[in-house]
């Protein structure tokens, strides 16, 4: 038995919405964009204005952009997250400001973000951790009070909602991933998703080198703005359309496995299950993260290693703090009793799979294979 860690879900379906966006004539930027953009709004709700991009970095960087956030100015970025959410910030030339994490979801320690305030300081940015969504309104009223903007990394979070409202809607821009491995995927791509509709058309804007309008419909055009190139290609867009139209499938058999492997595994070795704390939040459950507990803990890469023999594939969210990464320790220093919640996440934590083309017969297995792999170290 092989279980990867994380598989695409592939269909049929989906290698016929990618051959027939073949066909025509047009590659990139023309129709399946333009739908991918509307049903991905009317799957979020609230008439948000969704811009198809190349990944979710380029979402996150077109955020600070489009927010006029460059030298000078701070963002308070989550220790625990992809590094993503905080290059992003960086090549800008603002300076992230690191804030430690909760051990019970992984998500920003939000008592600690107002100390990391200054009069810098220009927005927050938050990552739904594993698809644990953060405390928004909470959230969102801190920065009110400071007038300060939101930025959500939800590249792990669709699907995820705080009192019935998708994460993303909450900020002032939500940034996607449709990388191979997330919950849906269009080989590689993105969505920049704002309720505001000017920072949706600045972003449009950048996104196709500052050009008011797509060079494959338009032959002549002048351009105002330094712009990149993070456009979204027909054939990509095609595949995540045809991805979209199964997530509730898949969201439902992420929950259930989900469940089934906590019950499996929860109680027996010495361990606890980062999950949602509240009756308002609604996980999208990207994996199963495990934190360790001692004499468990120092043995993650042997239980890791352990598993692999087994034929289960984990995974490590993520596997440095950021501010611990190479980069950032020789830019502004690494202090190991800063971040003691995310650097115990890192080093002490299995992610294992829950995707959905896992069946609960797969789930049974990685389930006891965990627990086989931990009684080795507790008997
Ligand atoms: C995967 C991931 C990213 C990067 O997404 P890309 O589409 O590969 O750029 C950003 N943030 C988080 C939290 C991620 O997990």
């Amino acid at each position: 038995m092989v279980i990867p860690f994380g598989q695409p879900w592939i269909t049929e379906e989906d290698r016929l919405a990618v051959d027939a966006a073949l066909q025509r004539p047009i590659l990139t930027h023309g129709p399946e964009t333009e739908e991918f953009e509307r049903e991905f709004s009317s799957f979020l709700g609230d008439a948000a204005h969704c811009v198809t991009v190349s990944s979710c970095m380029a979402a996150l960087h077109l955020a600070y952009l489009s927010l006029d956030i460059g030298p000078g100015d701070e963002v308070i970025v989550p220790a625990q997250t992809h590094v993503a959410t905080a290059h992003a910030v960086e090549i800008v030339g603002a300076r992230p400001v690191f804030v430690d994490c909760e051990l019970t979801t992984g998500n920003v320690f939000l008592e600690e973000i107002e100390s990391a305030l200054t009069r810098r300081t220009k927005a927050i940015s938050v990552v739904h951790f594993l698809g644990i969504p953060v405390n928004m309104p909470r959230l969102a009223d801190l920065a009110k009070r400071h007038g300060i903007y939101v930025v959500e990394d939800c590249a792990l979070a669709l699907g995820s909602r705080y009192e019935a409202k998708h994460v993303g809607l909450f900020g002032d821009v939500g940034c996607f991933s449709f990388y191979p491995i997330k919950h849906i995927t269009c080989g590689e791509g993105g969505m920049f998703v704002s309720k505001h509709p000017e920072l949706a058309s600045k972003a449009r804007l950048l996104r196709s080198f500052g050009t008011e309008r797509s060079p494959s419909t338009c032959s002549k055009y002048d351009v105002s703005v330094l712009g990149l190139n993070y456009r979204l290609s027909e054939i990509g867009a095609a595949l995540g359309r045809s991805q979209l139209r199964r997530i509730d499938t898949n969201l439902c058999r992420r929950a259930r496995n989900f469940r089934v492997l906590r019950d499996l595994i929860s109680g027996i070795p010495p361990i606890s299950i980062l999950d949602v704390q509240q009756n308002a939040m609604l996980s999208a459950y990207y994996c199963q993260q495990v934190l360790l507990q001692p004499p468990l803990a120092e043995k993650r890469d042997t239980i890791a290693t352990q598993l692999r023999t087994m034929g289960v594939g984990t995974s490590t969210y993520y596997p440095h703090p950021v501010p611990r990464l190479k980069f950032y320790r020789a830019k502004y220093g690494w202090n190991s009793d800063r971040f003691p919640n995310a650097q115990r996440i890192s080093d002490c934590s299995v992610a294992l799979p829950i995707g959905p083309t896992l069946s609960e017969s797969d789930i049974r297995y990685v389930g006891e294979s965990f627990v086989a792999a931990c009684n080795l170290w507790t008997h």
